[in-house]
């Protein structure tokens, strides 16, 4: 055993290996991105059971995403540890309603909802509101939030003015839409994500035979990523630890980034305070970068507002010397993509493997134009995290084929009985040629692919099980893993890491986001994304932005002001930035910026009551064009005296 413990361990620093060996109990590891937090806590769940403390079995462990459990799981068969249970909470939640429900409901059916919007459409139409499929979308996160924050509907006003929620309409209104989903919900027989957390903290607060069985069955809780559990999450754990506290926390405050879901680091940050005994361990050497990636990812952090006492870590980078991160700037994003899909080929073509490489953006509309420039190159790749892997033709083929050939139950080896139902729409042995084709091949062989995983961590799974997993992921929309680029939004590359990234689209409006303008916390939120975006690259690391949407289009975007003060001052790029701000249309300063309170510049919130000087930020580039200003000090005077002022400004 000892000679097996030594494996699991080696290679460990020794405050990794403080958090793997720390006596069973509550332990919290505070790390920053990339300093090895998930793999120990890997670490820490086989040594648990390598040295006997515990069974596999006794094991859960869990995240938020498919994609993150799965890695667990991976690395745990990879340590000889089959058995233990990663999963993300709301699958863990699922699996144990299942066993639990006839107990706590009785003989009841109930389905999981798979329309959610029309559900939510039904509730607005009766309380008398819009049912546009935007407001609609709108109304559902809002309700989502309520749920993950244990807001009752009655309760909803008042608690969205207690947090000054920006919220998607009147909150009487919200909460009237909310208490009517819950209604037509219910009455459908159906549940919801969160239904499924709500009811396992319910079957186990009050039942105690349940939750006897449950703690009996479950000793060691392990979850990763904890900077981003909601109210929900944590009635859920509780629950599941009762008056126990074997739990293991790893996460990154400065990592938080869906707080507008509800979540918090608060319970990261003060889980000494809920147990004073606790094993709390810093981790700050940085394994996963290279210094060049780790000192702008320290610079994109350092100049986060409030960073919470917990959170002040600096990553100290152990890689060798790599290149540097590059800055580019196009006209337009059409032109971005192709320079990015090239300099992806040029990547490839120079050995690093497609699925070593990622594109990653704001939201998932902005993947469009990259599938286009990939496509044209014939380069294989995977949209991630958004709806469109399950919404692909091919994809709803060959789900229907699933389904047929799960009813007629060929009960065969999984992965061989998936690969053969997928023959008839499409998956020939060896991948055809051509972009698309080639790219419709390797999603269903992903399908493919997600049966031998399923079929190596449970043996017994069969194609009925097989097409649940499906469903559920089709739900939570994550997409099985394909060979090739990663097209993902930084939200669902949380975790992960790649040996080259590319940042794309990053412009005000985008990065960060125009619904953030005006709000501090929304725009900080923003900025942890950026740092996670940066934080997920091995070696290349590469940022850019466009000043136009589309070709030839009129260039009214400016690059993210969170850009400002990290390029350095003499990288060309912001020199042919500062420039290009002259070309920006009036009417983008009307939007994004109010003058008195935003600097002119990047549009930083000014601090201070009066703009200083032309209403300038301390964090503007030093080398803006004094010319520039100048101008603009003549302009702002005529027009005080009345006189037409060009029509564009800085
Ligand atoms: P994130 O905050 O992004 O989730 P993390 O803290 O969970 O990051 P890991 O993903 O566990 O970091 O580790 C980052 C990378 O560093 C991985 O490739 C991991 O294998 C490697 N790594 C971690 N610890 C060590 C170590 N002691 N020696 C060498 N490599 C390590
Ligand atoms: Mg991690």
């Amino acid at each position: 055993m000892a000679g097996a413990d030594t494996d699991l361990i080696a290679g460990l620093d020794p405050e990794q290996l403080a958090a793997v060996r720390a006596p069973r109990g509550p332990v919290c590891v505070l790390a920053g991105a990339g300093t090895g937090k998930t793999r120990t806590i890997v670490s820490r769940i086989a040594h648990l059971i390598g040295s006997g403390h515990v069974t596999a079995g006794q094991v859960l462990a869990v995240t938020f995403t498919a994609r993150a459990a799965g890695e667990m799981r991976t690395r745990l068969r990879a340590m000889g540890v089959p058995g233990a249970q990663a999963r993300t909470f709301h699958s863990a939640a699922l699996r144990q309603l299942r066993y639990f429900w006839p107990r706590v409901v009785g003989d009841a059916q109930w389905d999981l909802v798979e329309t959610k919007l029309r559900l939510v459409g039904q509730a607005a139409h009766r309380a008398g509101t819009g049912t546009e499929r935007e407001a609609l979308r709108d109304l559902a996160s809002e309700i989502e939030w309520a749920k993950a924050s244990l807001i009752a509907p009655e309760d909803y006003p008042a608690a969205a003015a207690r947090v000054r929620r920006d919220t998607p309409a009147a909150p009487e209104l919200v909460a009237k839409v909310y208490a009517g989903y819950e209604a037509v919900k219910n009455a459908a027989r159906q549940l919801d994500f969160d239904d499924l957390l709500l009811h396992t903290a319910a079957a186990l607060e009050e039942h105690s035979e349940v939750a006897e069985e449950f703690r009996d069955r479950y000793r060691s809780f392990v979850v990763d990523e904890y900077q981003d559990v909601t109210p929900l999450q944590q009635r859920v754990l509780d629950a599941w630890l009762g008056r126990r506290d074997d739990l293991t926390v790893v996460g990154d405050a400065n990592q938080t980034i869906y707080s507008f879901a509800g979540a918090s680091p608060r319970p990261l940050l003060d889980f000494t305070r809920r147990f004073p005994e606790a094993a709390v361990i810093r981790l700050e050497r940085d394994y996963r970068s290279t210094p060049e990636v780790v000192s702008l990812a320290n610079r994109v952090i350092s100049a986060a507002r409030d960073r919470p006492a917990g959170s002040r870590l600096r990553l100290v980078g152990q890689r060798p010397a790599g290149p540097e991160p590059r800055y580019a700037e196009y006209d337009d994003e059409p032109a971005e993509a192709t320079a990015v899909a090239a300099r992806v080929k040029e990547l490839a073509e120079a050995g690093t493997p497609l699925s070593e490489i990622a594109v990653l953006y704001r939201i998932n509309a902005q993947s469009e134009v990259y599938e286009q420039a990939l496509t044209e190159l014939e380069i294989p790749y995977l949209v991630r995290g958004g709806e469109r892997f399950f919404a692909r033709q091919e994809i709803r083929q060959a789900v229907a084929a699933l389904r047929t050939a799960a009813f007629n139950a060929p009960e065969g080896e999984l992965p061989a009985v998936v690969r053969s139902a997928l023959a008839p729409v499409g998956l020939t042995e060896e991948p055809p040629t051509g972009g698309s084709a080639r790219e419709k091949w390797g999603s269903l062989l992903a399908l493919v692919e997600l049966a031998e995983e399923l079929a190596a961590a449970d043996p017994d799974a069969d194609l009925p099980r097989y097409v649940a997993e499906l469903d559920q992921r089709a739900q939570a929309q994550h997409p099985p893993t394909v060979e090739g680029v990663t097209l993902a939004s930084l939200h669902a590359a949380k975790g992960l890491e790649w040996d080259a990234v590319f940042l794309v689209g990053l412009v005000d409006g985008t990065l960060p986001i125009q619904h953030a303008d005006g709000d501090d916390a929304a725009i900080e939120e923003e900025r942890r994304l950026l740092y996670v975006g940066v934080t997920r690259a091995r070696e290349h690391l590469s940022l850019s932005w466009a000043l136009a949407r589309t070709e030839g289009g009129k260039r009214y975007r400016r690059r993210s002001r969170f850009l400002y003060g990290l390029i350095p001052e003499n990288h060309p790029t912001a020199r042919v930035a500062a420039s290009r701000q002259r070309e920006m249309p009036r009417q983008a300063m009307a939007r994004g910026m109010n003058p008195v309170r935003y600097c002119r510049v990047c549009g930083d919130k000014l601090v201070g009551t009066m703009p200083v000087k032309l209403g300038r930020c301390e964090s503007c580039p030093s080398d803006l064009d004094e010319g520039l200003l100048e101008k603009l000090r003549e302009w702002r005077m005529e027009r005080s005296r009345g006189l037409k002022v060009p029509a564009y400004v800085i």
